[in-house]
């Protein structure tokens, strides 16, 4: 089922989320819907659909046998820990189910270690680079009520951001 978002503005979206205590038919059901809410977008947090629970789900982008990139089939991770980021870091442009059609350049570490649970509740831990690494530190963001516009340091075109999130937040949160 695919669930409404919450977008800019919606309160859910500062919320820090609590860690899943156990992986129960709720959780599976929960991990399906986001990922059908998640469509062809390639990464989103369950505030993202106002459940505060630390929860996210990406779908990496892989090359396929003709070496076209193509999104691959989702992967999940529950109560996830960030660590080791690199010293590195490299600027991409971003973009967010919850700020539509907004794309930042965002400075990140360009790699980093991810802990987490997956859905069968075995232990996962994965060093990840570039893309795949940046998406993981968007999506845990979100758990702990942060988002990219937070990270966003071009402090010229902050007046610009500024200006955009206002009409932003007027057009979502009627
Ligand atoms: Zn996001």
């Amino acid at each position: 089922m695919k669930l409404p978002i919450c977008y800019y503005g919606h309160e859910n979206l500062r919320k820090k989320a609590k860690p899943i205590k156990e992986i129960t038919k709720y959780i599976e059901d929960l991990v399906s819907n986001m990922i059908e809410t998640m469509g062809e977008d390639v990464g989103i947090a369950a505030n993202q659909i106002g459940v505060a629970l630390r929860l996210l789900v990406i779908a990496p982008i892989i090359k396929n046998n003709k070496s076209e990139y193509i999104i691959g089939s989702a992967e999940v991770y529950i109560n996830p820990k960030l660590s080791e980021p690199s010293a590195e870091t490299e600027i991409m442009s971003e973009g967010c189910l919850s700020f539509p059609s907004l794309h930042l350049d965002i400075e990140r570490p360009k790699e980093i270690t991810i802990e987490a649970l997956n859905l069968k509740g075995q232990v996962i831990k994965e060093v990840v680079k570039g893309f795949k690494a940046r998406q993981i530190m968007h999506e845990n963001d979100h758990l702990n009520g942060v988002l990219f516009i937070d990270r966003f340091k071009d402090e010229k075109k902050k007046f610009y951001l500024e200006r955009i999130l206002k009409k932003m937040k007027k057009k979502y949160n009627k």
